[in-house]
């Protein structure tokens, strides 16, 4: 039993037998530190969807509220946003408009021609109007373009570059594909370096991909469904992260390639036992946002165990976007983001249930949906 003394927006003492102004009781409760999902998609719930194309923009400005809304009630207090979202809604919940975690942008994600970032298709051509028209081009070939594309995000307001390496499994037949040259990632990585140090996340289905990306100095790769050794030799080289995103393959694995579901678990695996970081990332539109905590579930089963997979979302996703200094532990001189959780065991199956109270910048969240 300990209280957690918060004062403004920080946690300033944490120990028995403290006092505050006001006090919640939180007796059978466990109080763990606000979620982190580093990879989550705000505004593309109706982007796969075919209403996507036939509702006026604002609709899909507008449908990133009750998603926000949604990742807080379950304890959600920071994401990063891995391509849909722009600068504006961090300028939307710091004028108080909205109500959300905090929002770390990358934009749209950068690609080759014919790559996942290269919307055309065979009747219809380049679709122009399928992304935002107020987010920059994604699309290059060759290191020059590609210095020229991470500019145009920085300029847009990306805190981190998004890039991807591989194709999708929605590219039929085409997430084994390296659709970036050594020389290009590199580019993007040098480039995003020397604009105020930001980050590179790589989106990586397959080994070869998600090697070439660590040798080109990602610091995150996301999904990596087919790792093999020389891949994760290569990641824990360069103290890259995995942000696995099982839900993509465990919540539905009728819906993917043959053998995706097992595959993913078996490379989470290979880079757990090898020492890659783990961080958690939904992936979510893929699954519904209301599903966020699921991947806790999943990160645990697929061999991180519960305590780990509690740090995965929490301090280890802190660390990863280099927020540690600010959040993911519940201590004096953190911001207070605090989830109340029913129950005191470290259990992940049902959390979304087990939610008592959130606490968000020290302000207790209320609870709409
Ligand atoms: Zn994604």
């Amino acid at each position: 039993m300990a209280d957690v003394v918060i004062e403004g927006d920080r946690i300033v003492d944490v120990g028995p037998s403290m006092d505050g102004d006001e006090n919640v009781d939180c007796a059978g409760q466990l109080l763990v530190p606000g979620f982190i999902d580093c990879h989550t998609h705000i505004g593309l719930t109706l982007y796969m969807s075919p209403v996507a194309l036939m509702v006026p923009r604002s609709v899909h400005l507008f449908s990133v509220v009750p998603v926000l809304q949604t990742l807080l009630e379950r304890g959600v207090t920071t994401v990063r946003d891995a391509a849909g979202a722009d600068a504006g809604v961090q300028q939307a919940l710091v004028n108080g408009w909205i109500s959300g975690p905090e929002v770390l942008v990358s934009l749209v994600q950068l690609s080759t021609t014919g790559g996942i970032g290269d919307a055309w298709l065979p009747g219809l051509g380049k679709l122009d109007g399928s992304t935002d028209p107020a987010l920059p081009e994604s699309v290059f070939d060759g290191p020059d373009q590609a210095r020229a594309a991470v500019r145009r995000m920085v300029r847009a307001g990306a805190d981190w570059i998004k890039l991807a390496a591989s194709g999708s499994m929605m590219q039929g037949g085409r997430a084994h594909d390296v659709q970036m040259t050594a020389d290009e990632m590199a580019a993007v990585v040098e480039e995003a370096t020397r604009h105020g140090g930001r980050q590179v996340m790589v989106h990586a289905h397959s080994a070869r991909a998600v090697e070439a990306a660590a040798r080109a100095g990602a610091h995150s790769i996301e999904h990596g469904v087919w790792l093999d050794e020389d891949a994760v030799a290569a990641m824990v080289e360069a103290g890259c992260f995995l942000v696995p995103t099982l839900s993509i393959t465990q919540s539905d694995p009728e819906g993917n390639p043959p053998g995706a579901a097992e595959a993913h678990r078996r490379s989470v695996q290979m880079a757990i036992d090898a020492g890659v970081p783990i961080a958690m990332g939904s992936d979510n539109p893929v699954r519904p946002h209301t599903e966020v905590l699921r991947e806790i579930e999943h990160l645990s089963a697929a061999g991180l165990g519960r305590k780990r997979a509690f740090r995965a979302a929490t301090l280890d996703a802190a660390k990863l976007l280099r927020v540690d200094h600010d959040r993911g532990e519940l201590t004096p001189g953190k911001r207070a983001d605090i989830v109340a959780l029913q129950g005191t065991d470290l259990e992940v199956v049902g959390l979304e249930n087990r939610i008592c109270t959130v606490w968000h910048n020290g302000q207790q969240v209320n609870r709409k949906h």
